[in-house]
């Protein structure tokens, strides 16, 4: 028959491209509830998914941050019945740690984090009552490794890896699977806003000299890995479905083969040195110059180290 998809954050992006590929799915074999904090922001997800609304695809309010809203959500879906929890909610943050407010950082945590938490908590049982189902998570390739001055997003989608790795295992023993997909670069508006934002943002709290580093090497770079890498949405959209239907849905998923060899660095050194001087270099010696962080990776990707190296997918 036909499986319940649940999706958190799905006014925008990631979220809603997901949303629309399965509801639009050929031979429907979805049915998706559609959510979001706000659903006065419907509108472009009620476009996208044309005559699948109110068909194979529905809408409900949740916010990730409030557990009754959470809750009063999954009461509300027939029979409390979810197949498949798509945990796609997340913010972002960037600057140095010293700049951003304490507020600021729990925020990330509060939605990223105990959002997963909090869904967790209110939808395994009944998969593992039902011993089935499956879990997936949107997390980032920043969840495998971290980049300088995303620090705190960073840290809050390792923490989610790290909560998954285990729920993973207590799982398995109640035939629940779970799947972290871990994008790199996806242009959503979200990203370019971010960007924008950046460069009004005062950062006060910060050394002039970090302040360079972060406006001169971090930012060039981000643009140019986000213009010369960057995913669509739909391309992310199409990699959790491929996850969804897999036989036997890997733990880790990548959904960018040219991230493949920066993410098999932690593998290839223990010691994690390759890693940091690695990044280091991409955004001190070489951050201003135009995609070369760009042809790196590519380099890279199709060279010596993936040849050497197992696919941590
Ligand atoms: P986006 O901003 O378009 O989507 C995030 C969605 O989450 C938005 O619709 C937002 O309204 C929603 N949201 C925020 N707080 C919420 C809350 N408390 N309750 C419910 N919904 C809430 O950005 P996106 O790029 O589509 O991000 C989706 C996911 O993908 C995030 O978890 C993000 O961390 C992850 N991701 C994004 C990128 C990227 O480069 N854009 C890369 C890797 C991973």
């Amino acid at each position: 028959g036909q499986k319940v998809v649940l999706i958190t954050g799905c006014s925008s992006g990631i979220g809603m491209a997901i949303a629309v590929r399965l509801a639009r799915d050929e031979n429907k074999r979805y049915y998706v509830i559609a959510t979001m904090r706000d659903l006065k922001r419907k509108d472009k997800l009620v476009e996208a998914a044309g005559d699948a609304y109110g068909r194979t695809l529905s809408l409900l309010t949740l916010d990730v941050c409030s557990d009754e809203s959470v809750k009063q959500c999954v009461d509300s879906v027939k029979d409390r019945h979810i197949d498949i929890l798509i945990n796609n909610a997340g913010v972002g943050l960037v600057g140095p740690i010293e700049a951003l407010s304490l507020d600021d950082m729990k925020q990330v945590f509060e939605t990223n984090f105990f959002g997963v938490v909090r869904m967790l908590k209110e939808v395994m049982p009944d998969m593992k009552r039902r011993r089935s189902g499956h879990i997936l998570v949107i997390s980032s390739v920043l969840g495998l490794h971290g980049v300088a001055f995303n620090d705190i997003y960073s840290a809050s989608k390792f923490a989610t890896e790290g909560l998954c790795e285990g729920v993973a295992i207590q799982l398995l023993k109640f035939n629940v699977t779970v799947s972290m997909i871990e994008p790199g670069p996806v242009n959503t508006e979200f990203e370019m806003k971010l960007l924008t934002d950046v460069s009004k943002k005062e950062f006060a709290g910060a050394d002039a000299e970090t302040l360079d580093h972060f406006r001169n090497c971090y930012l060039p770079t981000q643009v140019n890995l986000f213009q010369g890498l960057g995913q669509t949405p739909e391309e992310i959209a199409k990699c959790t479905q491929k996850v969804i239907e897999s036989p036997r849905p890997p733990f880790r998923n990548l959904t960018n083969p040219l991230y493949t060899p920066i993410v098999a660095l932690k593998y290839a050194d223990e010691t994690r040195s390759l890693s940091v001087h690695t990044f280091y270099h991409m955004l001190y010696n070489l951050g201003g110059v135009m995609n070369v962080s760009v042809r790196i990776m590519k380099f890279l990707s199709g060279g010596w180290l993936r040849r050497r190296t197992i696919s941590p997918i």
